[in-house]
């Protein structure tokens, strides 16, 4: 089902479910937060909305610090309902992938279902995006539950789930369009995959042999510049590392978890001092590893959405690009 939104509607609308739903919008190149009249939706925010799913800290449990006592049972924080506005559709697609390995998890799975995702189709593909190359169609908005498509007058809303269409069902702002508007989304979704296939990297990808790719001369040279900083593996919408801490303080104890990331050192360290990822080539072979060699042989699909984040962010400017390739030519 499609809808019709008036361009200059669409902040009184975000203002109106504001009254009853707990309402997020990007509000800054840097990322998202409560809808107050700010909108920034001329590109993808750095940071994704995977940060509402695995947040920067997340209480798993409590427990007293005395000897005997006991920990209490799972501990869920409190999640309101809410709705995501302006996510865009490779994100989302990331929330997906990130599900395949979190299906089971139950906090994930309580923010998953606590939430309404809306989706923005950009306007333009970005300088370093390449989602289609790695299999996504945006307009598919897979993992949204409405995608929003920009036209001259105003937005064009694709219905995707249910809870898209409870939301929708009596939203006066919009009005129900019939077969044209939908035969111009059809359209502008035609145009998009002519334009930009999926990489034939893929396919190769999955048909090489995983022990060569592994122990391949070039990882040495493509991970020289690499810092091991994390922020590649930070700012992207499909890495999922998290470590567990327990944070003391006086007798209150919580289990914590927060986001790791696989290009530090410490992240692979066993408890005995022995670490399998002590060199940095080591950690970087293994990034690239998990989202193109082993995610792809176990989920058919890739770690990743072709955001492009890592490419714009990289302080040492490694091109993901150049790691696909040379891995796609061994
Ligand atoms: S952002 Fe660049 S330098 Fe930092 S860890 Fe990632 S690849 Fe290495
Ligand atoms: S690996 Fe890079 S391009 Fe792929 S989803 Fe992550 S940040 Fe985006």
């Amino acid at each position: 089902m499609f809808y019709f939104l008036p361009r200059e509607a669409l902040k009184n609308w975000l203002s109106e479910i504001s009254k009853v739903h707990e309402v997020f919008v990007p509000v800054s190149p840097s990322g998202f937060g409560p809808y107050e009249g700010k909108l920034y939706l001329e590109k993808k925010t750095k940071l994704s909305a995977k940060e509402f799913f695995l947040p920067w800290r997340e209480v798993i449990l409590k427990f007293e610090a005395r000897p005997g006592a006991l920990p209490s049972p799972v501990f869920f924080e409190p999640v309101k309902e809410r709705i995501i506005f302006g996510v865009r559709p490779c994100d989302a697609k990331g929330l997906t992938l990130i599900e395949k390995v979190f299906g089971e998890d139950p906090f994930f799975q309580k923010r998953r279902e606590k939430t309404i995702l809306l989706g923005l189709l950009c306007k333009e593909p970005g300088r370093e995006c390449f989602g289609w190359a790695m299999g996504v169609n945006p307009f598919a908005g897979e993992g949204l539950d409405a995608l929003f498509l920009e036209q001259a007058e105003g937005y064009l809303v694709k219905l995707l789930s249910p809870k898209g269409e409870k939301l929708f069902k009596d939203q006066e702002a919009f009005e129900k369009v019939g077969e044209e508007a939908q035969n111009s989304f059809k359209k502008a979704e035609k145009e998009f995959l002519e334009k930009h296939p999926k990489a034939p990297a893929l396919e190769k990808l999955k048909e090489a042999d995983l022990l060569k790719l592994y122990e391949a001369d070039f990882w040495e040279g493509l991970a020289l510049p690499c810092l091991n900083c994390g922020i590649c593996t930070f700012l992207c919408p499909t890495c999922y590392c998290f470590d567990v801490q327990d944070e003391v303080v006086g007798l209150e104890g919580e289990r914590v978890r927060l986001p790791e990331a696989c290009m530090f050192e410490l992240y692979s360290r066993h408890a005995s001092g022995h670490n399998p990822r002590r060199s940095p080539v080591a950690r970087f072979r293994n990034r690239f590893m998990h989202k193109f060699k082993y995610f792809l042989d176990e989920y058919g699909e890739p770690l990743c959405v072709g955001c492009g984040r890592c490419n714009e962010e990289c302080p040492a400017g490694i091109n993901l690009w150049e790691v696909i390739r040379a891995m796609s030519t061994l």
